[in-house]
């Protein structure tokens, strides 16, 4: 039988018990059955600017450089994964897309060793769009949210280059595309808030333009965008905006 201090010390103990991490401060704990692990919304995609793989490999899992992804596919298309789908991987960093600020924690990281300076190998082009599939399949991620690290920190990173092949991923339903020429722009159409609309992150309009032309022209200058460029832009949030592009959500949960 416990007495006196030994009672105290007990309910000393229960009073400092760790609540479960992610508990609202001053809520009380009344769990529910009724959950499962969050699902990725996006896929960001990376290059390596490296010239081999096992370089990369190194870095992505040396515990000194805090970066990593979940995938990492070589030039002849093997595909390693790194980090397991329902964590949160670090390779998006400081990152803003149609208003979302943590890229990584909605996102599956998917980098391609590539130097940035040549094209992107067949085979491992190959894996990807399986390895995209598959992912579209499990996580049922809309058209428009499959994007280059340099969409999400135009800022930052460049990367893929300008040689990744949006086009053809675009054909098999990852990343948005318009064929050329698409209608004129209607008159007064404002560029910029065009670019944030379509997800951009405008605080820079340069490197935003700049990030615009690398994924959907293959270009890279700053310049105000021309008429067939902002014909080209009111293009893709049309499509970006039809109802039959958006993804749905899972069929059998009630929210
Ligand atoms: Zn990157």
């Amino acid at each position: 039988m416990l007495r006196g201090p030994a009672i105290l010390l007990l309910a000393t103990l229960a009073a400092c018990a760790p609540l479960p991490s992610g508990q609202g401060r001053g809520a009380l704990w009344q769990p529910s059955p009724n959950f499962d692990q969050r699902r990725p919304n996006f896929v960001i995609l990376h290059q390596t600017s490296n010239d081999n793989v096992a370089t990369a490999l190194a870095t992505l899992t040396d515990p000194q450089r805090r970066v990593s992804a979940h995938y990492l596919i070589g030039r002849d298309g093997a595909v390693m994964q790194l980090v397991d789908e329902a964590s949160r991987a670090w390779h998006a960093g400081e990152s803003w897309w149609g208003g979302n600020t943590d890229l990584n924690s909605a996102s599956i990281g998917i980098e391609l060793d590539n130097t940035g300076d040549e094209a992107f190998a067949e085979a491992q082009i190959v894996a990807l769009l399986a390895l995209l599939e598959e992912l579209r399949g499990r996580y049922r991620i809309p058209s428009a949210n499959f994007l280059a690290h340099g969409d999400i920190a135009p800022t930052r990173k460049v990367d893929p280059g300008r040689l990744f092949p949006w086009q053809r991923l675009a054909r098999h339903g990852f990343g948005l595309w318009c064929e050329t020429p698409p209608a004129a722009a209607p008159a007064g159409l404002d560029a910029m808030l065009g670019l944030q609309a379509l997800g951009y992150d405008i605080a820079a309009p340069a490197a935003a333009r700049q990030a615009f032309r690398r994924h959907f022209t293959g270009t890279e200058a700053d310049a105000e965008l021309a008429p067939g460029e902002q014909a080209l832009l009111h293009c893709l949030l049309q499509t970006k905006l039809l109802p039959a592009s958006r993804g749905r959500t899972h069929a059998t949960e009630p929210e």
